[in-house]
């Protein structure tokens, strides 16, 4: 089972993530965005583990609820409000349970990652985070490490693909040859389940 301490162990992880990989984001966001994705991230995360160490939450739906608020709070790019309500509505979905089973997360994330594509429009093949987000829900069933491997693989696939939402589509065919940075933040943060769960 997973109880509080292993959310706060994946918000801990997933911030110091961010901060370490914040200038290759920032990189990726250059040739196709506005070159901001990785400090609007480092700056996000950076809000969610200090409001979660200054009053820890007692469920793991109340960690995941708290950071999501951070996030919407004080991102301002488009990733802001989608990664909020990816961990608001994972969170809203795992309920007041002390401890849930890894499965209990696996659907959870599932209701996070339906209400990002219903809040961004986006569907898998559009080069966005969520090209990362689905494959790894499907994968989690199965374990954390899979659901990494199967994240990092649809952030790499991002690559050929032509951007069909966000500020990448505004280029068009240009940009086709460039990893998007969103579904390359969206890996580390499945990353930093597996984390959580060997610490
Ligand atoms: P902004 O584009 O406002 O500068 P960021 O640079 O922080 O915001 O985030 C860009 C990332 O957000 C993209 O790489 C993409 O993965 C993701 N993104 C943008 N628009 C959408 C959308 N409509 N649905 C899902 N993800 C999106
Ligand atoms: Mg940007």
């Amino acid at each position: 089972m997973l109880g509080t301490g292993f959310f706060l162990r994946w918000m801990a992880a997933a911030a110091a993530s961010v901060d370490r990989e914040a200038e290759r984001l920032t990189e990726l966001d250059s040739p196709i965005g506005d070159a901001d994705h990785g400090s609007n991230l480092r700056r996000g995360f950076a809000a969610v583990a200090a409001a979660l160490e200054k009053e820890p939450p007692g469920t793991p739906g109340a960690v995941l609820t708290l950071a999501g608020r951070q996030l919407i709070s004080t991102v301002g790019g488009a990733s802001g409000p989608l990664y909020g309500t990816l961990l608001r509505r994972t969170g809203k979905a795992l309920g007041d349970a002390g401890e849930v089973s890894p499965g209990d997360l696996a659907e959870a994330l599932r209701a996070g990652v339906d209400a990002v594509r219903a809040l961004g429009g986006a569907a898998p093949g559009d080069k966005t985070m969520v090209d990362a987000l689905v494959p790894a829900v499907e994968a989690l069933g199965e374990s954390f490490a899979a659901a990494r491997a199967a994240a990092e693989e649809g952030a790499a696939a991002t690559t050929p693909l032509r951007a069909r939402k966000g500020r990448a589509s505004y280029l068009g065919e240009r940009s086709v040859g460039h990893r998007d940075p969103g579904a390359t933040s969206a890996a580390l943060l499945v990353a930093a389940l597996e984390e959580a769960a060997d610490a």
